[in-house]
Parts: structure tokens; sequence; C-alpha cells
């Protein structure tokens, strides 16, 4: 029987997951997390309902890089399944760059082209390639292949591929690639099973966790996202600005005397949520406080996914759905009621018991719009796409 593996390596973390393909949809067998890499790292294990299978503190030998972290994930995995036989690994890369809008095969040439791609996203591009030598090193019998964040955004129209800037930096690839692909392309896919004709039609995408960001879907495709040139433009996330005036940057490098390190750790760090709080990255913990900077940065996250959802509704000529996913779109019933209330302008009535339930379809009757909730599975994507490349 073969199996596949999933691998979403992160600067200081490493996800994975183990698939049995079959005929059908890979089945996960098993998930799981190293974190703090490159300190006191810690391996978590969860069984496929969700349950907790084992958690621990790894020796400083497999805590140091990723090449450890993956040798110990492994050894846990094989402990639970001797049988395994990995014939295909399926990596997580954050840029694919203006070329790759599918999954690929990850041979010589193809890692060359997405090492060129580092400067485009250097805090998180050199990790994902990390993973995938860790990978290699593990499993040289084994087909990597790649899945990209920006591939299913390919599809956009130069309107929403590009910034007002001299045609010079379009041509070296300063562009809006948007990021999230494969959350979108999970509920892409989802969507057409559930409501095969919401899915041919004009559908807004919220992912909320800790990134955030939104996509309007024409007929299953993406036509604009509110992600970038970088995973840092459009709505405000867990420590991320979202949106900001370039002037403002401007200002802090001639005023403050900043350099790109300190407005790069600014920006990705210290804002967002946590920056307009001063409380917290993490919107249960905003939730629960009474703080009214807690309130404070509630009311601009909805505030600026309602400006996100109006103007994606432009670009895509109306609107039929609305689906809400990622960590806080799937389980934040407050969040949800914020960004919809006083929506019935442009057809959106929530069902507020259906809401409160995290119910799959959470509109009322009264509205034009369906809203949604769609848990979304990024690993199941790339277990697909690893299966087909693996296949062929
Ligand atoms: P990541 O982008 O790291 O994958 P997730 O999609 O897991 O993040 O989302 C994490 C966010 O979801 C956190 O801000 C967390 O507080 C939020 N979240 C999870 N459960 C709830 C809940 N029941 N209510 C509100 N927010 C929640």
């Amino acid at each position: 029987m073969s199996h596949l593996l999933v691998l979403n390596a992160g600067s200081s973390s490493l996800k994975f997951g183990l698939f049995q393909s079959g005929p059908g949809d890979p089945q996960a067998l098993v998930t799981g997390l190293v974190e703090r890499i490159g300190g006191a790292a810690r391996l978590v294990l969860t069984g496929p309902d969700g349950d907790r299978l084992a958690q621990t503190d790894l020796p400083a030998r497999h805590a140091q890089d990723h090449h450890g972290a993956l040798h110990a994930a492994l050894a846990e995995v094989e402990t639970r399944f001797p049988e395994a036989e990995i014939t295909a690994v399926g990596h997580r890369v954050v840029h694919g760059g203006r070329d790759f809008a599918d999954p690929m095969e990850l041979t010589p040439d193809v890692i060359a082209r997405l090492e060129t791609l580092v400067p485009f996203a250097p805090l998180h591009q050199p990790h994902n390639l990390a993973g995938v030598q860790a990978a290699m090193a593990e499993f040289p019998q084994a087909r990597q292949v790649a899945c990209f964040d920006t591939a299913f955004h390919r599809s956009h129209p130069f309107v929403n591929d590009t910034f007002a800037l001299p045609r010079a930096y379009y041509d070296k690839g300063v562009r809006r690639y948007g990021f999230h692909g494969l959350s979108y392309d999970y509920i892409s896919g989802a969507l057409a099973e559930m409501a095969p004709t919401l899915h041919k039609g004009r559908v807004v995408v919220a992912h909320l966790g800790n990134g955030a960001s939104m996509c309007g879907m024409l007929a299953g495709r993406s036509l604009a996202s509110t992600m970038g040139f970088s995973a840092l433009d459009g709505l405000p996330m867990g420590t991320r600005s979202g949106q900001v005036d370039p002037g403002v940057l401007l200002y802090l490098m001639e005023q403050e005397g900043m350099d790109a390190a300190a407005i790069s750790d600014l920006l990705y760090k210290k804002s967002g949520l946590l920056g307009l709080s001063g409380i917290s990255h993490d919107m249960r913990t905003l939730e629960e406080s009474d703080d009214p900077h807690a309130r404070q940065a509630i009311d601009y996250f909805t505030f600026r996914i309602r400006r996100e959802l109006g103007g994606l509704a432009a670009a895509l000529d109306g609107l039929d759905a609305v689906v809400f996913t990622g960590g806080i779109g799937e389980n934040s019933a407050r969040i949800r009621h914020q960004v919809c209330s006083g929506m019935g302008w442009i057809g959106i009535e929530l069902d507020e018991d259906a809401n409160a339930q995290n119910a799959s379809v959470i509109s009322s009757d009264l509205g034009r719009v369906r809203v949604m909730v769609i848990p979304t599975n990024e690993e199941l994507v790339i277990a697909r796409a690893a299966a087909r490349l693996a296949g062929g």
C-alpha cells in the first residue's frame, strides 16, 4: 500500500501529515507539528479525528534544524505505521513566481528556479526549500512535489496582477501574486461538490486565520485577491499589518531612521491584531478581553473585511456567495456576525442561530447571497497533487 507524506516547513515549525493513497481521495492517517525548531522543540501528533496521540519534547540533536525535526517526526510516524511505504512527498511552497500555475515535480531544474524566488519571499521560501532538501535526503526514492500558495491566483487579469509602477518592475516580477492559494483551491473544489451552481458564480472566500486574506472567485477561479506582492497586503492579521499607505514606510525610513530589517520586523511581527490591541495576536484572547483596545482591534479587522468584500463584489460584477474559512472564519460567530450585519444592501442576511452553531449555511432565506462556513484542508490539496503527480 503506498503512502504520501505532506510537509509544510515554516521558519521555526514543521507541519506534516501521512496519507494513504487509494482509488479515491487520499485518506489522512496522522498529522503533526514540530514547533520551536532551533530552540526547545516540541512534537505533537494528532489522529484523523483530532485526537492527541503524542506530545514530546525533542532532544537537542533533533531540535536544531528541519532535518532533525523531520527525522523525529518520521520516527513517531514509523512507530505507529511501520508498514507505511512513502512513494511521494508533497511540499507546501509559498512562492511559485509568475510561471508555476500548477503543482510541479521537484526536479533539480525546478528547485533552481524556486531558489531564484527567495528574494520575493525571504522569510518563507528558504524554509520551504530546507524542508524539500530534508525530505530528499530522507526519501531519495520518492517523488517530491511542490504545491504553491501563489498558483491558484495565476488566473488574475492584468489589472489585478500589476501595480501602477513603471513597467520595468512588472517585468522584473513585482506583481500581485496573492497567497493562501491551497486553501482557496480546496474551497473551490468543496463548493463544486456542495453547491455546483454557486461554484459557477461569483464567490468571495474569506480565509481568516493567523494569516488572513480574501479571494474573489469567478466560476471557481481566482479573479482577485487582497494579498499582493507579499503576504503583508490586504487584511490585518495576527501580527501582520495588512494594507498600509506606502508613505508611512517612507516616513519611518526618513524620520525614524528605520532600515529594511526594522520595517520588516514591524510589519510582519508587531502589527495587526497584536499591534493594535497591545494584548495578543490571538482572536480568542481578544474576544475574551474587556480592554477597549482589544475591541478596537476586532473592529478594525471586521471593518477591513467589509471594505474588501464590497471591493471584491465590484470586481466580480456582483455576489452570489460568501464563504468563511480558517481558524477565525470557521469558529468565530462573533466575527462573522460583525462582518455580515448591515449587509442587506448587497443581499447578505444571516441566520443568527445557524451562525452561532457554525453551520455550513449561515444565511437566511431573506437574503439573495448564500453565506457558508467551510473548514479548509490545505494538506488534502497537497496530498491530492502528490498522488496525481506520483501516479503519473
Ligand atoms: P494559521 O493561519 O496559523 O493556520 P488558524 O487558521 O489556525 O491559523 O487560525 C488561528 C486563529 O483562529 C487564532 O487567532 C485563533 O484565536 C482563532 N480561533 C480559533 N478558534 C476560535 C474560536 N472558537 N473563536 C475565535 N477565534 C478562534
